[in-house]
């Protein structure tokens, strides 16, 4: 039978639309986590929850969740209306795709991003480079931050658009690209099923071990 999640109320300290359709919902930190982990979130105690990436660092006193609408979905379409004070209902924070101080690339598409935030806002930046793959230009969340502290590290890699500084093309043709990807780094994966297939298959092919090859999917 599937286990349910154990749900507390929080209250809702802002919400910010980032991009079209894009928001980083905020509520203070109740708990400490690993950067990388999930949460459940729901409207209701008594709704099956969906699972978020915490996207803010372990030591920031609020949880940030980056989110997407579905404009078909039961939650996302609800969790953009929100305003300060509204309640959600969150689960404590689980899941083993944390960060490391180790040597190793972070590769994302889409949300995907967020377990990568919260990475990088805990300060494991050090050998660490990040590959995220987009439509639009609009699809970098957080470069801002990204951008100063991690430069040649951090490659955006978009496949509908062309901009400065930007790699055209999908995230899958940057690394068939890629002279070398050293076999003995971590490869994090995060996003959807389809990168996280394809990226796997390109590294395996290119003698990266599997043991190597850490994915998360948002299905
Ligand atoms: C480990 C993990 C971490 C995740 N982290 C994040 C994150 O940080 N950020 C993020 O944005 N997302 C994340 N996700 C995805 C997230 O959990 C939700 O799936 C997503 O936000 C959609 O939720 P929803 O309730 O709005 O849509 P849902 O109601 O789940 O629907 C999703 C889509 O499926 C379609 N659909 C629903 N039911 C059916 C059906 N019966 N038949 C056909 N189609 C259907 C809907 O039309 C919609 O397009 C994560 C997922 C996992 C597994």
């Amino acid at each position: 039978m599937k286990k349910r999640l154990e749900l507390k109320k929080v209250k809702v300290l802002r919400q910010r639309e980032i991009a079209p359709g894009v928001f980083v919902l905020s509520f203070a930190r109740p708990w400490d986590f690993s950067a990388g982990q999930v949460v459940g979130i729901s409207a209701r105690e008594t709704d099956d929850a969906r699972l978020y990436s915490i996207a803010s660092g372990e030591l920031d006193d609020e949880v940030d969740i980056l989110y997407n609408i579905y404009p078909e979905g039961k939650l996302t379409p609800w969790m953009s209306r929100l305003n300060t004070a509204d309640n959600i209902w969150v689960s404590e924070p689980f899941g083993a795709f944390t960060g490391s101080e180790e040597a190793a690339w972070w590769i994302a598409s889409g949300t995907g991003i967020a377990p990568f935030s919260a990475m990088f806002r805990t300060g494991l930046t050090n050998g660490k480079k990040l590959l995220h793959g987009g439509r639009d230009l609009n699809s970098f969340y957080f470069s801002e931050s990204f951008q100063p502290v991690l430069g040649e590290n951090y490659i955006r890699c978009c496949s509908r658009e062309e901009g400065p500084g930007i790699y055209s093309g999908r995230l899958t043709k940057y690394l068939s690209e890629c002279e070398h990807l050293p076999a003995s780094e971590k490869y994090y994966l995060c996003g959807s099923a389809e990168m996280v297939v394809e990226v796997r298959d390109i590294l395996i092919g290119r003698g990266v071990p599997f043991d190597n090859i850490i994915s998360e999917i948002y299905f």
